[in-house]
């Protein structure tokens, strides 16, 4: 989709009061208006408790429509209530995308007793103690739920790790032992091998599950009518599965159905590895990007401009590469916490939604609120969001040629009569770069859309113009 936005609609401290459809629904318009062609939606499926972000997976089924774990509704609503919402974003034009957590599930309804070892958590190859029985609750009977829509139970022979011995008590990482079973090898490599992350780790090299998985890949997408998924944890699990898993998915939907998935990995050469693992069946978040603006943003003057999109995916395979600043993963107080400071961000949205390559993502936190304070950012972004609907067209040439002044133009098409911009960051003093829109451009007046420069350029016979930065700030020149 031309210039396509993804707004990622929620963050990890939203409050557990069953309103994000309602919300979402009711913001539909508004987000259409503002230029979003799609919206990331949370797990929205049964968790192993009501207030749980979605992430604790225990039903995939279970939308929030069967009295499970305590509660018929997710933290974010009914799955009537979820309908609507995807009724009316679709309306509006704008995709759907699940948050898809196939990696591990928690939150079983009786323990089991099985083999296991443990593992060193640095070195999951290594072997820590001897194989004993211990006893998880690896038994999901979802007596809610009954047989609606699948009749399969798992049990511990799914997985191939969990967290916890309930006979001693004891929290590690325990491998499961038994006929074929053992780690996936189609994982990252950190920590020896890391398929297990977190809860109990899904077996992805057991056939009765992945066929299972498939089954409700397609049901889902079928049921609620999504227009792809956003894998997570996909460094955790086996790339043969993710890849299988998503042509299965979009086979059963024509052919069209978006997959990204989310490689949280700061190493490119790791986020390329996958992509030619998935024959580039997903796109990445371009995780390399977020580590350069947090160093951007923490070393603030001292960091060299020039380096802000070097060995990144969206330099490297910008058709796989979905840009993003900050997620809910990266936010203060998450597990991945490395937040872009607030200085920088205007800065780095300024980058990913102008520029030409990359399929960006707005993120709740930054453009509502998070943790129930409101964004400073919304009005930038959403004139950022207004340049690249108009203006952010054609061809493009960077200038990043300068350690704290970079900046970009785009030429402009005939398709968008008057598009074309001068983008121009600085992570220190108040900067001015020489820019060339080309000839034809020759004569026309040109301003700051974002108002921090007050000053009009004329561009030159070439088609130039010297195009002033204020400091620590963007400025996004246009057409008068
Ligand atoms: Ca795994």
């Amino acid at each position: 989709m031309k210039n396509g936005v993804m707004f990622q609609y929620f963050e990890w401290n939203l409050p557990n009061d069953g309103q994000l459809w309602r919300q979402l629904k009711e913001d539909a318009q508004h987000l259409a208006e503002r230029g979003i062609t799609a919206v990331w939606i949370p797990p929205a499926y049964k968790a192993d408790e009501q207030a749980d972000e979605g992430y604790a997976t225990y039903d995939l089924y279970d939308f929030g429509e069967f009295d499970q774990k305590g509660t018929v509704r997710t933290k974010y609503g009914t799955r009537a209530e979820l309908e609507q919402a995807i009724a009316a974003l679709h309306e509006q034009g704008i995709q759907v995308i699940l948050d898809t957590v196939l990696n591990h599930k928690t939150g079983g309804d009786r323990p089991e007793k099985f083999e296991a070892i443990p593992v060193d958590a640095a070195d999951r190859n290594k072997e820590t103690g001897e194989v004993r029985t211990i006893e998880a609750f690896t038994a999901f009977d979802f007596p809610g739920r009954g047989d609606t829509y699948s009749d399969y139970k798992w049990h511990w022979q799914d997985f191939s790790g969990v967290d916890y011995d309930n006979l001693t008590g004891e929290t590690d990482i325990f491998r499961i032992v038994g006929e074929g079973k053992g780690w996936s090898q189609g994982v990252d490599s950190e920590n020896g091998n890391f398929d297990f992350l977190m809860c109990n780790d899904i077996d992805l090299d057991r056939p009765q599950v992945c066929e299972e998985l498939n089954r409700w890949g397609e049901w889902a997408a079928g049921q609620f009518g999504f227009d792809g998924f956003r894998m997570d944890a996909v460094k955790h699990m086996d790339y043969n599965f993710t890849r299988r898993f998503i042509e299965h998915v979009r086979a059963s939907r024509g052919g069209k159905f978006y997959a990204v998935g989310e490689y949280w990995s700061g190493d490119l050469a790791s986020l390329l590895a996958f992509i030619e693992n998935t024959a580039g069946e997903l796109d990445l978040f371009d995780a390399p990007l977020h580590y350069n603006f947090h160093e951007a943003a923490q070393e603030q003057g001292g960091f060299d401009m020039s380096r802000l999109l070097d060995d990144t995916l969206v330099k490297s395979s910008p058709e796989h590469a979905v840009t993003l600043v900050d997620n809910h993963d990266s936010q203060p107080g998450s597990g991945l916490e490395s937040s872009i400071a607030d200085w920088f961000k205007p800065l780095a949205y300024g980058l990913i939604l102008l520029m030409q390559e990359g399929y960006p993502v707005i993120f709740y936190g930054d453009y509502y609120s998070e943790d129930r304070v409101a964004s400073p950012h919304r009005r930038i972004i959403d004139l950022l969001l207004d340049a690249r609907r108009r203006y952010a067209y054609g061809e493009q040439t960077l200038y990043f040629d300068h350690p704290s002044c970079v900046g970009l133009v785009r030429h402009g098409d005939d398709e968008h009569p008057g598009s074309g911009l001068a983008l121009i960051i600085s992570n220190d003093e108040a900067g001015e770069k020489y820019m060339e829109l080309g000839e034809l451009r020759a004569g026309e007046t040109w301003i700051d859309l974002t108002g921090n420069r007050p000053e009009e350029i004329t561009l030159d016979e070439r088609g130039g113009g010297t195009f002033p930065v204020s400091p620590r700030n963007l400025a996004v020149w246009v057409r008068k």
